[in-house]
C-alpha cells in the first residue's frame, strides 16, 4: 500500500515524496487511519519501526485542518521523550514532515540553560518536543502553559520509567486538559507501564509491532 492511500493532506504526501519515502511501514499503515479519525493509541513498538512518522503525520494533518492562532506560552502538540537526543531527533524529523505547513516545531531539554528556552516559548508554539524534567521546570517558571494542548504523545514510556520520570509524568499528566488526544508508546508493556498508559489515554486503538 501507498501513503497516497491513507488520508494524509497534500502537503504531507510532498513532504513524504520529498523523503522519498513510497510505503508506509506496519506501524504507520495500523495507526494513521485511526489517529486521523482523533482516537486515542496505544503503540507497542521499537525505535526503528517508524513510530516518528506513524504519530506525527497524523497529527499534523488534524492541527492543519483546524488552524489556530499561536496561544503565548502555550503549545497545540506535545511529545515527551525520555532524552534530549531523542527528543532533538523527533523534532528534527517533525520539521521534515511539516516541510510545506504552517506549524512550527520546538523543543526543549535538560542540562542546557533555561533563558533561551523561555524567550523562545514565549510566542508560543505549534508543537512542543520535551523531556519531562525541563518540561516541568519551565510550568513552574510560568514559562510555558498545557491548557492548549489538543494532542499529547508520551514516547518511549519504559524507559521514561527506567530513568525515574513517573513523578513528572504524574504530574503533567494532571496539567493537560481532559479533551485531547493522546498516543502512548512503549516497546514493551508491562503491568507498571500499563497502569500508566491509564492515566493518559482513554479507549485506545492498540498497535503492536
Ligand atoms: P523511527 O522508528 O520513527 O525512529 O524511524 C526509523 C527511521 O525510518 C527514521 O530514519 C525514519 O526517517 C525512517 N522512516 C520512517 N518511516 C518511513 C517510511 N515509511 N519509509 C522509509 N523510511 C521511513
Amino acid at each position: 500500500s501507498y501513503f497516497t492511500e491513507l488520508g494524509l493532506a497534500k502537503p504531507i504526501l510532498r513532504a513524504l515524496e520529498a523523503k522519498g519515502y513510497n510505503d508506509p511501514t506496519p506501524i504507520q499503515r495500523q495507526a494513521i487511519p485511526a489517529l486521523l479519525e482523533g482516537r486515542d493509541l496505544l503503540g507497542i513498538a521499537q525505535t526503528g519501526t517508524g513510530k516518528t512518522a506513524a504519530f506525527s503525520l497524523p497529527s499534523l494533518h488534524r492541527l492543519a485542518a483546524n488552524p489556530k492562532a499561536r496561544t503565548p506560552r502555550g503549545c497545540r502538540m506535545l511529545v515527551l521523550s525520555p532524552t534530549r537526543e531523542l527528543a532533538a531527533q523527533i523534532a528534527d524529523n517533525m520539521v521534515g514532515y511539516a516541510k510545506y505547513l504552517n506549524l512550527g516545531v520546538q523543543t526543549v531539554f535538560g542540562g542546557v540553560p533555561v533563558g533561551k528556552q523561555i524567550s523562545a516559548l514565549g510566542r508560543g508554539t505549534d508543537i512542543l518536543v520535551a523531556t519531562p524534567g525541563r518540561l516541568l521546570d519551565l510550568i513552574e517558571q510560568r514559562a510555558l502553559v498545557l491548557d492548549h494542548v489538543e494532542i499529547f504523545v508520551l514516547d518511549e514510556a519504559d524507559q521514561m520509567m527506567d530513568l525515574g520520570f513517573i513523578k513528572p509524568l504524574t504530574r503533567i499528566a494532571g496539567l493537560l486538559p481532559k479533551q485531547r488526544q493522546s498516543l502512548f508508546f512503549s516497546a514493551t508493556m508491562p503491568n507498571e507501564i500499563a497502569q500508566l498508559g491509564k492515566r493518559f489515554i482513554t479507549d485506545p486503538v492498540k498497535v503492536e509491532v
